[in-house]
């Protein structure tokens, strides 16, 4: 049986970088906390914890210590609030939706009504909405722009993870509707890259497997798009959830991890995958 591993399973830029600069924020300071989970891993979450580092969902009751910043950023008012408590903050937002808040930020500030193109519900949107003034509008597609109100001048952006389709679709709706239009493109490619992939590879292979956080959306949606192809596709978040009559008569195992899986989950699969062959 073989085991083929898709090149770009697991972590991504933003996820990497807030994972070190977690990693790097412990010993130093005896209080400090994550303001959210730091990445959609409890497994990285669980590891911050055996370093004393938790995770928590806002800022009350605490007057000293290091905040982090969680990947996926957090409201403005989170970020004042722990500057005036003078707070150490360490802000491991990914400099892509630093970008997206930016120019939300910016373009409320020269006058356009912004809209963003998300999910509503999700703390990154809410994060990226909070840069802005009152005009702020969030939509999850081209349809709920024919529910806005009229604007002269609008701004666009869009949550780092929507398909380009979409803001395409948001955007052309926007232009029907006149006036000035700015688009940024904030998306970010890691997750379209990742579903590529992982499309490609569960075509070839007889058996499929999944590995991430059972509350990470990027990883739901890699599950997706993997089962869409291969009907043998299994979501597990660690080596123990496997279950070796998934392998009966495979002779090829494709893998792949979300964006927030961390490399030592992603081996210790292929290598219990790797050592139930050896048994066989
Ligand atoms: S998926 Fe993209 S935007 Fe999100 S954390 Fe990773 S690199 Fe940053």
């Amino acid at each position: 049986m073989k085991v083929i591993l898709a090149k770009q399973a697991g972590f991504c830029f933003g996820v990497k970088r807030a994972t070190l600069l977690a990693f790097e924020a412990a010993g130093k300071d005896q209080k400090t906390f994550t303001l959210g989970p730091i990445i959609h891993s409890p497994q990285v979450v669980g590891k911050l914890e055996t370093l004393g580092i938790h995770a928590i969902d806002s800022l009350e009751g605490m007057e000293n210590g290091t905040i982090i910043i969680r990947s996926h950023g957090v409201e403005q008012k989170q970020i004042t609030e722990a500057q005036q408590k003078n707070l150490t903050i360490v802000d491991a937002t990914c400099p892509f939706v630093k970008k997206a808040q930016d120019h939300v930020k910016s373009l409320s500030e020269e006058g356009y009504g912004v809209v963003v193109v998300g999910d509503a519900d999700h703390p990154e949107v809410q994060g990226i909405v909070s840069y802005g003034g009152e005009k702020v509008y969030v939509v999850a597609s081209g349809e709920d722009v024919r529910k806005l109100p009229k604007m002269k001048k609008i701004g666009v952006v869009a949550q780092t993870t929507q398909s380009f389709e979409n803001l395409k679709n948001v955007v052309g709706e926007c232009l029907l509707r006149g006036g000035e239009i700015r688009v940024f493109n904030t998306i970010c490619d890691a997750t379209a890259v990742r579903q590529e992939e992982a499309k490609e590879l569960a075509g070839q292979v007889d058996c499929m497997l999944v590995i991430g956080g059972f509350n990470s959306a990027n990883t739901r949606r890699l599950l997706e798009v993997c089962a869409e192809l291969q009907p043998h596709t299994y979501h597990i978040e660690t080596a123990a959830e496997i279950n070796p009559a998934w392998f009966e008569g495979a002779d090829r195992v494709g893998v792949t991890a979300g964006a927030s899986t961390p490399k030592w989950v992603i081996d210790e699969v292929v290598n219990k995958i790797e050592e139930l062959n050896k048994s066989d």
